[in-house]
């Protein structure tokens, strides 16, 4: 089914037509979560987004499905049990795109809980989570800790942990459930923004919109809304007049992304910094990725950077854990930031917020969900739709919420066992090509079962003379243009592809043929391509010039 800008044209021209059962403001992983369990419940759904989807912090986290093991030191016992199990689920509905990832914790002399507490805590976490006996924490010596990562740092290392974790690309699973709420009849609008609520006799009955890329604007009439636009909630409530009682606090995370060259860690790692804080290092392609930092933020939300200080004191870490790793400021290919979206707790510092999430309902009826992460968005929209349901519904009969069942879009295999088969499939399929392996991997890691369509398109435009560079950028250009709502370069390169952040060399040998497609497809004058290049440009000194 296309998800296209011919489509979303159509929509966006319909949407006062009639009244949906229920509005969703945020194209983030809270957003369409709830999409997706509305309307696979038979609810008449319409989200809007005011940029991409996942143009907030859900294209901005670590990209870890985990249960959060530092949060076990906070005592939240409830948030642990519940993410972390919700692992298990994720991985299943999207087992290309959510990848098991055994996490070293080394211990050291002075720092952490030691080894009787972090056997203990490990142990907990694999207990509350319900983690098969086969993948529980192994708990290793002094020596198998360094035979595991030979780049840390010898002395006062006194062991280590080993537990299992996912990784995945924040992104891809917020537009892939996006594509499969769309499937079950959700409406998705991206690059429609909210600038205002519509009431009757003091009940919020829609929201005024703009279509930001066109300049229309429209009223979407609602039976029910709800406000999941993570950091920027409180500005709706602001709209809403609503602001009361609990609020956000904003805390700001950063990442670096340097050369697997540069940093050959052999697999991932949660180490102690000297501070007390703990930091992930990943191995991700060609890359490795550092993060986070954890600071309050207090500026504007819609432009969020890293600074030259959050990258050194990332490089700080690495230093002080991995002696012998040198790395500056000039090796990071890549970085991005992201906003916490926490709730405000009296007296309580950047790291010590929970993480939980909650739902306000205003005195005007709008629903605003705040907190959570990104591995529990889909107990947060299951909760959100109970909710709502009780309230707007309560004479409707509502099927039960069966999201854990639902395969995400591409993720149509049983396991991991039969996506490692796809990928010798795709191998064979690609052999003449001669492209490198890390490429088949991402292909598949990216596009699940849909990287048939992309090759079909490849192996038409390798037909028609194409060069294979071209021919694989062009056609998975084509596949996000028909089927993933990619309407700018900048969605494409960061959102579709993640080229931006693990793969800048890719990108700058293709970045002209990417605006030559666009402009191909939809038919962008000269001065629009110069414009969008100029973004382009723009994004991709952002990303490695810090100030
Ligand atoms: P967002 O993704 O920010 O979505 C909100 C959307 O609302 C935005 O796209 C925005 O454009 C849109 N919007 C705003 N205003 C309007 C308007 N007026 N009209 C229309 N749309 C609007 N969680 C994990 O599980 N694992 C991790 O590894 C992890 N790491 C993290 C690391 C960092 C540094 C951070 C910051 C968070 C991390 N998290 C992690 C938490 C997780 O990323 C977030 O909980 C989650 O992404 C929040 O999603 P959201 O949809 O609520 O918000």
């Amino acid at each position: 089914m296309f998800f296209s800008f011919t489509t979303r044209q159509h929509l966006f021209d319909t949407l006062d037509t009639e009244v949906y059962d229920l509005l969703i403001i945020g194209g983030g992983i809270t957003g369409v979560g709830i999409a997706l369990d509305a309307a696979s419940r038979g609810l008449k759904t319409v989200l809007v987004e005011k940029n991409d989807f996942a143009y907030g912090t859900s294209s901005r986290s670590t990209k870890l499905i985990h249960g959060g093991l530092r949060y076990l030191k906070q005592f939240e016992f409830a948030l642990v049990k519940e993410v972390g199990s919700e692992r298990a689920i994720v991985h299943n509905i999207a087992p290309h795109l959510v990848l098991a990832e055994k996490m070293l914790l080394p211990l050291s002399e002075g720092r952490g809980l030691g080894v009787f507490l972090t056997s203990f805590g490990l142990k907990l976490y694999d207990w509350l989570a319900g983690v098969k006996l086969a993948d529980q924490r192994r708990m290793l010596t002094r020596k198998k800790t360094l035979r595991t990562e030979p780049l840390l740092r010898k002395e006062g290392i006194k062991g280590g942990g080993l537990y299992a974790e996912y990784r995945t690309d924040d992104a891809r699973l917020t537009i892939e459930l996006a594509k499969t709420a769309h499937a079950h009849g959700a409406q998705l609008l991206s690059y429609v923004r909210v600038t205002d609520f519509v009431y009757e006799s003091e009940k919020v009955v829609g929201a005024r919109v703009e279509d930001v890329l066109l300049n229309k604007k429209k009223v979407v009439r609602a039976k029910a809304i709800v406000n999941a636009t993570g950091p920027w909630v409180d500005e709706l409530r602001e709209i809403d007049k609503s602001k009361k009682g609990k609020t956000l606090h904003l805390t700001k995370g950063v990442h670096i992304v340097v050369p697997h060259r540069k940093f050959p860690i052999s697999q991932a790692i949660y180490f102690d910094v000297p501070d007390g804080r703990m930091i992930f290092a990943i191995p991700r392609g060609k890359t490795t990725y550092i993060g986070t930092t954890d600071t309050d933020y207090t500026e504007a939300i819609d432009d969020v950077g890293v600074t030259a200080a959050d990258a050194q004191y990332l490089l700080d870490a690495v230093k002080e854990t991995f002696p012998s790793i040198q790395l500056s400021i000039s090796d990071i290919e890549s970085s991005w930031a992201g906003l916490r979206p926490l709730i405000h707790e009296e007296g309580k510092s950047a790291s010590e917020l929970s993480r939980k999430d909650e739902i306000f309902e205003s005195p005007s009826g709008l629903f605003s969900i705040a907190g959570g992460k990104l591995t529990g968005y889909r107990k947060m929209a299951e909760r959100v739709v109970t909710m709502v349901s009780k309230k707007h519904f309560n004479d409707r009969k509502l099927k039960p919420c069966f999201t854990h069942k639902i395969k995400v879009a591409g993720g149509e295999f049983r396991n991991a066992k039969d996506v490692r088969k796809y990928i010798l499939t795709v191998r064979k399929r690609v052999e003449t090509w001669r492209l490198d392996e890390y490429f088949v991997k991402y292909l598949v890691h990216t596009y699940g079962k849909q990287s048939d369509f992309i090759l079909e398109e490849v192996e038409k435009r390798l037909k028609n003379g194409v060069e294979i560079e071209a021919a694989l950028v062009g056609a998975e250009l084509t596949f996000g243009v028909e089927n993933e709502m990619v309407l700018t370069p900048l969605d494409f390169i960061h959102r579709r592809t993640s080229m931006l952040l693990f793969d800048i060399s890719r990108l700058h040998r293709v970045k002209k043929i990417i605006l030559n497609e666009f402009k191909k497809q939809f038919q962008w004058t000269d001065q629009h391509v110069e414009e969008e290049s100029r973004k382009m440009a723009e994004e991709i000194s952002r990303v490695n010039q810090f100030k």
